[in-house]
């Protein structure tokens, strides 16, 4: 059996060599304006790559529908963010452990901040083993101390002064980076009964200067965040 491995990334630099190095290729048309998929095989794993677009909504509903359309096994989440934590630097690899919505602000029912009420759980964890892969993967393509493990946060925002960045990490003291998407599609992952991980590079800081830094390295670090999903699919190739 060779079920699907769905890769999900927002935008098109995030997406576009991975779905160029695979082979028997198809682009399936999609009922949505602007949702392009590419289907196909990668490492002789059956893959479907998705670029959902940016931000929470565009995310849950491109892997809402490749679940109901393409069954996938396992779904991964591919892009980039901006580092909280000062060890997290840019270049550098994140794999999400769990994630949250960090702009879920029920707080005046006092629900804590992130948490979605009457939802069994907010805190979407990633699949353990998932996680043991990507980091071991990860291993081999980078030193050390430049691969990282944890909480990683999404909201509709790109997070760009320190006000920002602090008044994220007082709510959330343990995050490591912020993105856009990342638990949005945890959480439908998660709804859906599907195992998924998400992987990050670090474009920039999530400070002053992450927008200039955004533009500058956004293509220079998607080479190995590519290898590590290649390198993960190759892994779980069934
Ligand atoms: N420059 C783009 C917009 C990028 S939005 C344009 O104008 O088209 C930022 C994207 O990168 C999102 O998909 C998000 O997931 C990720 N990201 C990188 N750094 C981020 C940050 N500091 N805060 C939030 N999202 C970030």
């Amino acid at each position: 059996m060779n079920r699907y491995i769905a890769i999900i990334g927002a935008m098109d630099e995030e997406v576009r060599a991975l779905s160029e190095i695979i082979t028997e290729r198809t682009s399936p048309k999609t009922p949505f304006a602007d949702l392009p998929i590419y289907e196909g095989f990668l490492h002789n794993q059956k893959v479907i790559v998705a670029r959902c677009g940016i931000g929470k909504v565009n995310a849950s509903l491109a892997t809402q529908y490749l679940i109901d359309k393409f069954a996938p096994r396992v779904i991964m989440n591919s892009g980039v963010a901006g580092g909280l934590n000062p060890a997290v630097r840019i270049g550098d690899l994140v794999i999400g452990e769990s994630s949250l919505q960090h702009d879920f602000d029920v707080r005046k029912f006092g629900h804590p901040r992130g948490i979605i009420p009457r939802l069994a759980e907010s805190v979407f964890r990633a699949e353990p083993a998932l996680v043991r892969k990507a980091w071991q993967v990860a291993g081999q393509e980078l030193p050390p101390d430049k691969v990282h493990r944890g909480l990683i946060v999404s909201g509709d925002q790109f997070i760009s002064s320190l006000e920002q960045k602090q008044a994220i990490l007082d709510f959330f003291p343990e995050a490591i980076c912020a993105e856009m998407e990342g638990a949005a599609i945890a959480h439908t992952a998660i709804l859906n009964q599907i195992p998924h991980v998400i992987v990050r590079a670090i474009s920039d800081q999530a400070d002053n200067t992450a927008p200039d830094d955004f533009d500058k390295y956004l293509l220079n670090i998607i080479p190995t965040l590519n290898a590590v999903i290649e390198g993960l699919v190759r892994e779980l190739r069934g």
